[in-house]
């Protein structure tokens, strides 16, 4: 019979490597509270109209990277492939929009793409969004967050700060003009998808990755020669915010994004430690999406992280903490009463002590072959139920891995107190 295996691109994550992504889960979390945002939780399938109207027909996404289906009545849904678009959609259903919201959320995201390292077809992000701020002291706000969350996170030496402003939807329909002259004077040099963009969506065309398409852009005119004087003033405030905080960036003015509902300030941090796939983290303003989905012309402006090329960066440089062993406390007994007195107890002691790890063996087998599992699973004690322990209402306890101790068997009541007193500060998240 073949084996049924995942899908391609999709990927399990494993316990080892779980206890990295709860690092990164704990500390995003812990960053995104101290600047007061609130968790929204969003439905991963949604119509496919929210996310044609929204990133735009003419995109990667929305040409070849969807997963569509229709449903058993024929409505077609779409697995999503980023959060923006349902966060906007769930902010306007649910009426938030009467008051600047700070939101965020976490979860999986599908896209059909060529899977290689740091690129999945289904991938996870954390994305922030906050709407009802038109001015430029919130574009430095999530800047600022982020920087600090590098920082918390121990990857800020090896991430850099690209910005950008794409201006107003009028500056690019002036500069779509230009860019259009210019490259239709270097057709044949364009790759096939950019000589097809050129007249439905040319700015797209900046973002190509080909090499012949990225040497004619050397030549092309700029963005940031069209930008009107409120974008201009917008962004240099930008500037000055984070020149203010000392936090350092590189002006990139052929960033654009992927999407077509941005405008104004743009950024995207980029680390040279993952290869091709690069950029951890990018977002940007998009004013005009709330009203373009159906609400009022509330603005908007949010980032998303890729967990995955972030936790490859946590790998690559080691910065997250040791993943504990599974177990503090392993258990064997002897079967019979001794299993049914060492039920029993775990259970107060584990009430006692929140937070230890006790793995109570299962499966039987001999003591010798009991104590070997207790010494592989990494735990710093054995305890031991016999018929004794039974007789006598106490436990052996024995050090797996503690210089200086001795094997004791002490009174049931007395386990509790022993173990407390040989617990490390924090037996989850020692080490570095
Ligand atoms: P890229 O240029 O790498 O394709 P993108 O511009 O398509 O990225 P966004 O839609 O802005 O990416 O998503 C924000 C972040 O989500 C990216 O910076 C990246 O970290 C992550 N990301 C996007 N697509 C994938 C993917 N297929 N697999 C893993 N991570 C991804
Ligand atoms: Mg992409």
């Amino acid at each position: 019979m073949t084996t049924i295996r995942a899908i391609r691109g999709m990927n399990d994550i494993l316990p080892d490597e779980s206890d990295r992504w709860q690092y990164l889960e704990r500390t995003v979390a812990e960053v995104l509270a101290s600047y007061g945002y609130g968790e929204i939780r969003l439905p991963i399938v949604e119509q496919t109209a929210l996310f044609r109207r929204s990133i735009g027909e003419v995109t990667d996404i929305v040409e070849k990277e969807m997963y569509s289906f229709d449903d058993r009545n024929g409505e077609s849904l779409t697995l999503r492939p980023e959060g923006t678009a349902g966060c906007v959609r769930a902010a306007i259903q649910h009426s938030l929009l009467g008051t600047v919201q700070r939101l965020w959320y976490s979860g999986p995201m599908f896209r059909y793409e060529r899977p290689q390292k740091g690129r999945q077809r289904q991938f996870h992000q954390i994305g922030v969004e906050v709407f009802g701020v038109a001015t430029p002291e919130i574009d430095a706000e999530l800047i600022l967050m982020t920087a600090r969350l590098w920082r918390e996170l121990g990857i800020d030496g090896d991430v850099a700060l690209q910005l950008n402003s794409i201006g107003s939807v009028s500056d690019r329909q002036a500069y779509r003009a230009a860019l259009v002259n210019y490259l239709s004077g270097h057709l044949d040099a364009l790759d096939e998808d950019s000589q097809r963009r050129l007249h439905t969506n040319p700015l797209r065309i900046l973002d190509s990755k080909d090499p012949g398409t990225r040497a004619v852009l050397q030549q092309a005119p700029l963005l940031s020669d069209y930008l009107d004087e409120e974008s201009r003033a917008d962004f240099a405030r930008v500037c000055e915010l984070l020149d203010a905080a000392s936090v350092p960036y590189v002006i990139n003015t052929a960033l654009v994004r992927g999407l077509d509902y941005y405008n104004k300030t743009v950024f995207e941090w980029v680390t040279d430690r993952l290869g091709a796939q690069g950029t951890v983290c990018a977002g940007g303003r998009y004013d005009g999406l709330v009203q373009q989905l159906g609400g009022k012309p509330v603005p908007g402006i949010g980032f998303a992280m890729g967990k995955e090329r972030l936790v490859l960066m946590l790998e690559a440089l080691q910065a997250a903490p040791l993943p504990a062993a599974p177990a503090d406390v392993y258990v064997v007994n002897s079967g019979g009463s001794a299993e049914c007195a060492a039920f029993a107890a775990l259970e107060s002691l584990r009430s006692a002590l929140p937070g230890l790890r006790i793995v109570q063996h299962a499966g039987g087998g001999s003591f010798r072959s009991q104590m070997k599992k207790a010494d592989k699973s990494g735990a710093r004690w054995a305890l031991i139920w016999g018929d004794d322990e039974v007789a006598s209402a106490s436990v052996t306890v024995k050090p797996l891995r503690e210089q200086g101790e001795e094997q004791v068997t002490l009174p049931l009541a007395e386990v509790a107190a022993f173990l407390q007193r040989r617990r490390t500060p924090d037996t989850t998240t020692q080490g570095n």
